[in-house]
């Protein structure tokens, strides 16, 4: 009986501090370095995996993405389902990413027990809710959620999916790169692939690795809602690539502006992040 008034406190202590390890709560942002710097890790979603390059059309547009054994991915970290591809341009609406927006704003989400350093999630969910009104809401019993899991690089679904979806983290993806995946959750694109993409940078084809070339794509039509709405490319957008993504020399760069300077792309959301995404979610 005595050992047990003191064992059981003594276990449901450090049930409690094991739990509070798991569930630290996101750091105000002021107190968080991952944001006070300007170095969003930005990784491949599949390092060192062999894929296939194929082409298919999505919403009409022949993309270019790589097939990792039934994984599709496009741009290094957009994850696609199957059912958004079409061999055949006749069989897809270009119809944008409308329908691939989550409704009333609000974002259900859970997190896998095993990822590691579950702080990145929190802050970066707490950075969306400061910034965008959008919602993050742990998920329940809802069919549509996002499931934040340890992954071998980042990447994301991209858009609202239908059922349970991924924001995949490596140990090296940080907060900023973490706020960048939920970006593709939400239905963002890459910024450096605006379809004014030539009036804006320049790619260095020749420092690009080759089966990652059709990462610097760009789309053609404009009636892509996952874009910065403003008239200028924004390099401060948290979803730009920087300036040495996928280079075969790290030294040189892949992308630069027009008159030769590089960039290292956003670690937060820019204030266009912020309107385009206000823009985008106004009506759901
Ligand atoms: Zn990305």
């Amino acid at each position: 009986m005595k050992a047990n008034r003191i064992l059981i406190p003594l276990y449901l202590a450090m049930v409690c501090i094991a739990a509070c390890q798991k569930d630290e709560p996101a750091l105000a942002e002021q107190e968080n370095p991952e944001l006070q710097d300007s170095s969003r890790v930005m990784t491949d979603g599949n390092p060192g995996e062999a894929g296939v390059v194929k082409s298919a059309y999505l919403n009409g547009e022949l993309v270019t993405y790589t097939d990792y054994n039934g994984e599709i991915v496009l741009e290094g970290d957009m994850i696609l389902r199957d059912s958004m591809l079409s061999p055949s341009p006749m069989t897809t609406q270009t119809t944008g990413f409308k329908d691939r927006q989550w409704k009333n704003k609000t974002v259900y989400y859970d997190i896998a027990e095993e990822l590691p350093d579950k702080y990145r999630v929190r802050n970066a969910i707490a950075h969306w809710e400061k910034h965008t009104p959008l919602r993050f809401v742990k998920r329940s019993n809802q069919r549509d959620y996002v499931h934040f899991v340890r992954g071998s690089g980042c990447s994301a679904d991209l858009g609202h999916q239908g059922g349970r979806q991924v924001v995949k983290l490596a140990r090296n993806c940080n907060t900023s790169t973490t706020i960048h995946e939920i970006g593709h959750a939400i239905g963002l694109l890459h910024e450096h692939t605006r379809t004014d993409q030539a009036e804006f940078v320049k790619i260095k084809w020749g420092n690009i690795q080759e089966d990652k070339k059709h990462n610097f794509r760009k789309w053609s039509h404009w009636n892509y809602n996952g874009f910065n709405m403003g008239q200028r490319m924004d390099f401060q957008s948290v979803m730009m690539y920087h300036s040495w993504s996928f280079a075969i020399d790290p030294s040189k760069p892949t992308l630069t502006r027009l008159d030769g300077s590089t960039f290292n792309g956003g670690s937060k959301l820019s204030e266009k992040d912020i309107a385009t995404v206000k823009k985008m979610y106004a009506n759901e």
